[in-house]
C-alpha cells in the first residue's frame, strides 16, 4: 500500500516514522526532508502531482483551506482531510466563531469587526486582558492579547483587516484531537502544546517549542465532556473528515474552544505517534472511507515528551546553514529526532527553518520521559540552537495533585 504524505515539517516525519512502521505500506511524501527520507521516499511537487497513491494524509492547513482534499477526492484518490468547506473552521476565524455561536458550542465571548475604527468602537465593550485575532490564517502569528487600552491600539496597527475581539479566558489549555470521517469521531489522546517561545510562557507565540502527551491530562468525564460538546456536533454539522483539532481552555465553567484547526498539530504529533499502541493505518482508511465506526486506537501507559529546538532568533529572524551534530548520539540515548527545519548540504545535515528537530522520548513517569527528551537535547549542538527547558512541566504539577480546570 502506497500512503502519501502532503508536507515537509516535524509533523510528517512523526506520521511518515509511525505509518513506515506498519507492515506492507511504502511512505511517500511531498516534499518531505531529510528525517523522512530516511523512512521513505520524497517527491518533488511535479512527480506528487501525478502520483497515484492508495491513500493520501495531508499535513498542513494551507492545502486544505486551499481544496486539496475536493481535487484528489475528484480525482477518486482516497484522502483523510477536510474538504475546502470544512477546513475554514482553521481558514477563518469569523467562520469559525459565527459556527461555534450557532452551534451553541462553548467558546469566549466575541464581535466581528471590519476595520481598525468599528474596533475601537467595539473595545469599549470589553475588560482587560482582551484578545484581538486576525480573520485568516497567519501560522500562529494572528493573535494578541492586549493588556490594556494602549496595547489594544497598537494591536491595531499590526493587525489588518477583518478581525475577531473577544474575552480573555483563564485556564489551563490542552490540545484535542480527533480523527473523524464525516459522521463519526475517534478521539487521540490528550497533549499540551507550548506556544511561547521562552520559559514560563513568555515571549512572543511561535508555531510550537514542544508537546508532551499523557492520559493524565483529562479525566474520562472531561474526555466525554468534551466529545460530547465540542467534537460530536462539529462533525455532524460540518460533515468534518480528517484530523479536527480543538484548541481548548479548560476553564472553571468547563472546556471552551480557543481555536479549531483542520490538521494535527505540530508538534502535537511527534508525542503522539510515539506513544500510539495501534497500528495507525487501518484508522486512516476507515477516516477515508467514512467507516470509522468501533474503530479505537490504543496507547502506550508511558507519556511521552516532544522538544522542539529553533534556530537562533524565530519567531523572529534567524540564519540557516548551520552544521547539525549529534543526532546518531542523541538517538543512540534512546529519544527519537523528528526534522523539521533541515536540509543537506556540502557538509552534511544543516538548519534550513525557525523549528529545526523535534526530539522527543517517552518513559514510564512523565519526569523521566521529559529527562530523556533533554537527555537528547543535550547531545544537540547547532550554532545559535534554542530550545525552552520547562517542556512537561505544567504536566508534573499535575501529579502533585492540581487538576486541569481548576
Ligand atoms: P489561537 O490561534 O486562537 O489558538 O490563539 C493563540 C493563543 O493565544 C492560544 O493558544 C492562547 O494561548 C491565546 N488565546 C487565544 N484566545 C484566547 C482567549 N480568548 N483567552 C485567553 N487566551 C487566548
Amino acid at each position: 500500500m502506497k500512503i502519501l504524505i502532503i508536507g515537509g515539517g516535524g509533523r510528517e516525519h512523526a506520521l511518515a516514522w509511525k505509518l513506515a512502521q506498519s507492515p506492507g505500506v511504502e511512505v511517500f511524501a511531498a516534499p518531505g526532508n531529510p528525517g523522512i527520507a530516511q523512512v521513505g521516499t520524497c517527491l518533488s511537487a511535479d512527480r506528487a502531482e501525478g502520483f497515484q497513491a492508495d491513500l493520501t494524509v495531508v499535513g498542513p492547513e494551507a492545502p486544505l483551506v486551499d481544496g486539496i482534499v475536493d481535487r484528489y477526492r475528484g480525482r477518486g484518490l482516497a484522502i483523510v482531510g477536510p474538504d475546502r468547506a470544512a477546513a475554514q473552521l482553521e481558514g477563518s476565524k469569523i467562520f469559525a466563531k459565527n459556527f461555534l455561536q450557532q452551534s451553541h458550542i462553548p467558546t469566549a465571548g466575541f464581535v466581528t469587526v471590519e476595520n481598525a475604527e468599528d474596533a475601537r468602537k467595539a473595545l469599549d465593550r470589553f475588560g482587560y486582558p482582551v484578545v484581538l485575532k486576525a480573520d485568516g490564517l497567519a501560522a500562529g502569528k494572528g493573535v494578541i492579547i492586549a493588556h490594556d487600552r494602549s496595547e489594544a491600539e497598537a494591536a491595531l496597527g499590526t493587525l489588518k483587516g477583518r478581525l475577531v475581539i473577544e474575552e480573555f479566558m483563564r485556564g489551563e489549555e490542552v490540545s484535542f484531537i480527533a480523527l473523524c470521517d464525516g459522521r463519526d469521531a475517534v478521539p487521540l489522546a490528550p497533549t499540551q502544546d507550548h506556544k511561547t517561545v521562552f520559559d514560563d510562557d513568555t515571549g512572543p507565540n511561535t508555531g510550537g517549542m514542544g508537546a508532551y502527551c499523557d492520559s493524565a491530562i483529562l479525566s474520562e468525564r472531561q474526555t466525554s465532556e468534551i466529545l460530547d460538546r465540542i467534537i460530536y456536533p462539529t462533525v455532524e454539522a460540518t460533515k468534518f473528515c480528517g484530523f479536527l483539532y480543538a484548541g481548548l481552555m479548560m476553564t472553571t465553567e468547563g472546556p471552551k474552544v480557543l481555536e479549531f484547526n483542520v490538521r494535527l498539530g505540530d508538534p502535537e504529533t511527534q508525542p503522539l505517534m510515539h506513544r500510539m499502541a495501534s497500528d495507525f493505518v487501518p484508522a486512516l482508511v476507515a477516516a477515508a472511507h467514512g467507516e470509522l465506526r468501533g474503530v479505537r486506537l490504543e496507547w502506550r501507559p508511558e507519556p511521552s515528551v516532544c522538544v522542539v529546538m529553533t534556530s537562533g532568533g524565530y519567531p523572529g529572524a534567524f540564519e540557516t546553514g548551520k552544521s547539525i551534530r549529534g543526532i546518531e548520539a542523541a538517538e543512540a540515548a534512546g529519544a527519537t529526532v523528528f526534522q523539521a527545519g533541515t536540509r543537506v548540504g556540502s557538509e552534511g545535515l544543516e538548519t534550513a527553518g525557525g523549528r529545526v528537530l523535534g526530539v522527543t522520548a517517552r518513559a514510564a513517569s512523565l519526569a523521566d520521559a521529559i529527562e530523556g527528551a533533554y537527555a537528547g537535547v543535550r547531545k544537540i549542538h547547532f550554532d545559535g540552537q534554542h530550545y525552552r527547558h520547562d517542556i512537561g512541566r505544567k504536566g508534573l504539577e499535575r501529579y502533585n495533585g492540581r487538576t486541569v480546570g481548576t
